[in-house]
Order: C-alpha cells, then structure tokens, then sequence
C-alpha cells in the first residue's frame, strides 16, 4: 500500500500583497482549504486518484473566487467558456471539453466524455448532450455571473483601447486544478478553467489539453498548470516534466522547476504547475509573484499558500 497525496491550485499569477486585503487572503485561503478537504476525504477513504482530483476540482469550481466554473472570467464579447480536462495516470486515458457553457462543474463534463465516449476531447452542443446524459446539474447565467470578472473585462478593454493594455498576460488568467496519488499508487490530473480574461471567442487554452496543462502517467507524474496557456501549449508543460523524470532520470522537482523557470518563464509563459510523482513527492513551482495552491500528504497536515513565503 502507498501513501495518498493531493496538491492543488487555484491560479498564478500578478497576485499583488498591495492589493490583497486580510479578509480576501482569508477567504481564499479558507477556498483552497475546502477544496484539499474534499480530496482529501476521497483518499483517506481509499477512493481513487480520479475521484480525489475530481472532488477538489468540482470545489473550486463552486468557489467564485477562482476563474473556473463558478466565477469564470468573459471573452471580448462577454460570453463565458470553459475548459476542463481529467487524465488518469493508470492508462493515459482522458476526456475534456472546450468552450462550453451552462454545466456546473466542467470537470464532470469532462470526466463524463473520459467515461462514456471513445472520444478524448468534445468541444459544441454534443459537449453538453453528453453532460445532460450523464445527469449531471446545469445552472443559469446568473449563476456564472462575478461583478469583478466583468469589471475585469471592462478594464482590459479600455486599456486595450488605449493602446495601454498590459504586456504581462499574468494579470488576466487564473484555474484551477488537482494532482493526487492514491493509496493504490495510482496517479490522476485535473484541472478546469475560464481561460483569459478578454480572450477571442472560440480561443482554447492549455487546460483540457493533456500533454499541456494536464498530465498522468503512473511511471512519470501527474501534473495541472495555470498560466500563460499558448506557452504551456507550445511547450507542451505537462509532457515535458514527465519525459524529463523519463529520459533524463530528474527528480520531479528537477523536471518541474526546469519547465516552470526555464522553458516557460524564457517565453513568456509566466505561471507554474502543481505536480506528484509516482513516489507521492510533490512539486509547486511557479514563475510569478503567486499561485494560490495546496496541499496534503497522508499524516500531515494540510498547507495552503499564496505567495512565495506563505
Ligand atoms: N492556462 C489557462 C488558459 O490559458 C489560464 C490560466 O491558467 O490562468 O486558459
């Protein structure tokens, strides 16, 4: 038998100490902490990886804090659409989704193309026939709706119209995303987003990309990013950390941080990952001021952080 763990993310990024009041710190901190308890629970009670991934993200989902689900950020046209990825480090299998709107949470979505069709990845309309099939719950546009993503948005677009828009693509995202191990040894990946905050419509990102934004395989690690995600895409993050343990024997920390403050941060894919590999040792690198993250191994306690220093 192995030991369990699970780490989490809620987004890096431009997360400034300046503009961080006690109470927000507080709330988003207390987020993160509901989302390592519901993994957490899975794990202790033997369940599965895929089921622990999915019940942190599925709480981060919920939460609209976080850019995912709940509190998803809007296109150049105001619409919400969402990205969501699962991979299970047993097989490689994987299901994900793009674009879509109207269901709670998209990681279910995405789990339910994994489970209940030969496809990997279903973007449109059979995207949410497939979620109404698998009975899982839709909700309203007000539901959806943050004033402080909308006036996000606002201000992107004046910025933009001024020519003044911020070169730093650090400002605009966040996601949320799990790693976990189970006590069975098996590894699985998760992560769900809105995307970026002004983005075209149609504009997918790294998330429901396995081999980019997530990534398990049992022998390597599995892995979630957040971040600049045409980067993470062109670099393929989630892969190259694993063919860096694979090939080149790294340690997962190794792999990681090379990826995070290498690869990525040379190309201006600023962000980080959250990352456990097949020994249960967990990795957080990130490449920016923060990364609301988490995380707990079997018999202690959990931590949760947003800056470097806590
Ligand atoms: N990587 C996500 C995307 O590009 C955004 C983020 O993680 O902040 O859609």
């Amino acid at each position: 038998m192995s030991t369990y763990s699970l780490a989490i993310h809620g987004g890096a990024g431009t997360i400034l100490r300046t503009q961080m009041t006690p109470e927000k710190e507080a709330a988003y901190k207390a987020g993160l902490a509901r989302a390592v308890a519901a993994g957490e629970d899975v794990l202790r009670q033997d369940g599965t990886a895929m089921d622990a991934v999915t019940a942190a993200v599925c709480a981060l989902e919920d939460e609209p804090l976080f850019n995912a689900g709940r509190g998803a950020v809007f296109t150049t046209e105001g619409a919400q659409e969402m990205d969501a990825c699962v991979m299970d480090g047993r097989d490689r299998s994987a299901g994900a989704v793009a674009g879509i709107f109207g269901p709670r949470n998209p990681v279910r979505v995405a789990r339910a193309v994994m489970e209940r069709t030969p496809h990997v990845l279903l973007i449109g309309p059979m995207a949410l026939q497939i979620a109404r099939d698998a009975g899982l719950p839709f909700e309203e546009r007000d539901y959806f709706f943050t004033q402080a993503r909308w006036d996000a948005l606002q201000e992107t677009m004046e910025m933009r119209r001024k020519g003044q828009e911020s070169d730093d693509p650090a400002r605009r995202h966040g996601t949320v995303g799990a790693v976990a191990r189970d006590r069975a040894g098996n590894l699985a990946a998760a992560t769900s987003t809105g995307g970026m905050t002004a983005k075209l419509p149609g504009r997918v990102g790294d998330t429901p990309l396995p081999g980019a934004g997530t990534f398990a395989e049992n022998a390597t690690c599995a892995v979630s990013g957040t971040g600049h995600g045409e980067v993470f895409i062109r670099y393929t993050a989630g892969s190259e950390i694993a063919a860096r343990m694979r090939f080149l024997g790294q340690s997962l920390d190794e792999a990681a941080q090379h990826v995070v403050m290498k690869d990525l941060h040379d190309h201006d894919g600023s962000g980080g990952v959250i990352a456990i590999a097949h020994d249960g040792s967990i990795s957080m690198p990130f490449n920016c001021e923060g990364m609301y993250r988490g995380s707990v191994r079997e018999g202690e306690a959990p931590q949760v952080a947003i800056y470097r220093d806590a």
